[in-house]
């Protein structure tokens, strides 16, 4: 694991040297979706921290086996509203709100974990449709700015960017333009809004150098770090 994680590093590293931008301002988080604790633990001990999972009911499987180990977890994949209160007990980021409705829900959600913990607010990143076509999953374009806007309202919710899966093709070339248009949706919303949207989660194994390249703040690798087998289970989950 230490020297697949290298060669991630490094491809972080070349990738961000290209477009003259620092490694450290990129986190790798590892996509560990169908992957068995024991390889996600053999990660953390390499030392990735911060780690993908897209359903909830997985990682409440694994829960049991990251007792003391202190990472950050994000939810990347589509979140039903009725599963907000779960995964506002075990995620630190929700990368995938695409709506009001679960906004909402999990604001209320997270609201009762800081009255009984003292927890801090949820990070969230809204999930954009950049592509209408062949995405399925996301917030429309055009109804962003109310919805981040709303989001910025909730007091249990801290939106801090934006995050997006394009479509794949099967030269990584094209995706470039996605990667791009979330940069100007990102800076637009900012500015329409006066607020820091600091995070862009974009790129997976095969394209991350061009999201990097392209101003991501968030590589989402799953492949590349954990291997063919798991990924091919993971696409049939899908
Ligand atoms: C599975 C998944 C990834 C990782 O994809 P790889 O191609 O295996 O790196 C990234 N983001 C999301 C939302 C995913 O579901």
């Amino acid at each position: 694991m230490e020297e697949i994680l290298a060669r991630c590093r490094e491809r972080i590293e070349r990738a961000a040297e290209r477009a003259g931008r620092r490694a450290e301002e990129i986190t790798l988080v590892g996509v560990s979706k169908t992957v068995p604790a024991e390889k996600i633990r053999g990660a953390y001990d390499a030392g990735v921290r911060h780690f993908g999972e897209n359903r909830v009911q997985e990682r409440e499987e694994k829960n049991e086996a990251f007792a003391g180990v202190n990472a950050v977890w994000h939810l990347v994949g589509h979140l039903q509203s009725n599963k907000a209160k779960r995964a506002a007990k075990l995620f630190h980021a929700v990368d995938s709100i695409d709506g009001w409705p679960l906004a909402e829900r999990l604001d209320k959600a997270m609201k009762e974990r800081v009255a009984r913990e003292g927890a801090g607010r949820l990070r969230v990143l809204v999930e954009v449709r950049v592509s209408e076509e062949t995405t399925k999953t996301g917030a429309h374009e055009a109804d962003l700015p109310e919805l981040a806007e709303k989001v910025l309202s909730l007091p249990n919710l801290e939106l801090q960017g934006l995050m997006c899966i394009p479509p794949l093709f099967g030269e990584v070339e094209p995706v470039r333009a996605y990667f791009r248009r979330l940069r100007e949706l990102r800076d637009q919303l900012a500015a329409r809004l006066a607020v820091a949207l600091p995070v862009l989660s974009m790129g997976m194994s095969h394209d991350f150098e061009f999201a990097i390249e392209e101003g991501a703040t968030e590589v989402r690798v799953g492949t590349a770090l954990f291997g063919e087998w798991e990924a091919a289970r993971g696409a049939s989950h899908a």
